[in-house]
């Protein structure tokens, strides 16, 4: 259940029910090792904050593939985050949430092998030139690998998600939705909450990942997933097969 929180759910569901969507990214025992090794910082592996930017020309070199963590303010990106990276104690998460804050891009570095970008969370009164600085990012970075739309695993989705929802879909970039706080969310709830967006999903988008992601960074269920599928859409697992 820790590790495959979606599955977990599998067994409340009605005899019949199509889950296939619930397996499409179900790797072994080797691969999330390697995924675990891979967000474990040592000397000769460092993991770091690099740097923040507000517009592209600030953005590190696309040196590396990346992925970028995206949701509206309060969905729980910097926990989870944290979370991701908790075998690298080290790395320094900054949060800016001082209302009228400039908001940035936050990059981390994962050894040699990726990037990470936090990037700022959205809302009903994100300012034009935040707005400009995401879909700019989001428009322009070719090394992006893939996007992780995070949404409130216990409201579902809201209207602000739609808009980043369109936003993608615009864009025709590939992007994942990540459930967060799922220890918030009575079963009936989240097997709800899932059901329906999966459905939204299925029905509404081109560029989604039919498997959503549940992760609770409290109890941390389905981080070791969501690592091993970062490791996974970044090129840095060779051994697991994309289906
Ligand atoms: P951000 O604005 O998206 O960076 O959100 P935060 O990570 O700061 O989280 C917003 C609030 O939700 C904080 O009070 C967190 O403690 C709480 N939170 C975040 N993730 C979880 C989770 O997985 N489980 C629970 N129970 N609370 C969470």
């Amino acid at each position: 259940a820790i590790v495959f929180p979606l599955q977990k759910l599998e067994r409340y569901l009605a005899p019949g029910t199509d889950t296939a969507r619930f397996r499409l990214f179900q790797p072994g025992l080797a691969a999330l090792q390697r995924a675990e090794a891979l967000f474990r910082s040592d000397r000769g592996h460092p993991i770091d904050y690099v740097s923040s930017a507000v517009r592209m020309e600030h953005a590190p070199p696309p040196a590396l593939p990346e992925v970028c963590f995206i949701g509206r303010s309060n969905v729980g990106k910097s926990s989870l985050i944290r979370a991701l990276f908790s075998l690298a104690p080290e790395v320094e998460i900054r949060v800016s949430k001082t209302p009228g804050h400039t908001k940035k891009m936050n990059f981390f570095k994962v050894g040699k092998f990726f990037t990470l970008v936090d990037m700022p969370g959205y809302g009903y009164r994100a300012p034009q030139d935040f707005v400009e600085m995401v879909e700019a990012y989001l428009q322009e970075r070719h090394n992006l690998k893939r996007t992780f739309l995070l949404v409130d695993g216990v409201v579902g989705l809201q209207k602000t998600d739609h808009i980043a929802v369109e936003m993608l879909e615009e864009f025709g970039i590939p992007y994942v939705m990540v459930l967060t706080k799922i220890d918030r969310a009575s079963r009936g709830l989240l097997l709800k909450n899932v059901l329906e967006i999966q459905e939204f999903v299925k029905e509404n988008t081109q560029g989604c990942f039919p498997q959503l992601f549940l992760v609770s960074s409290v109890e941390f269920s389905g981080v070791h997933l969501l690592r091993c599928f970062v490791a996974h859409v970044t090129g840095n697992l060779p051994t697991v097969e994309a289906r």
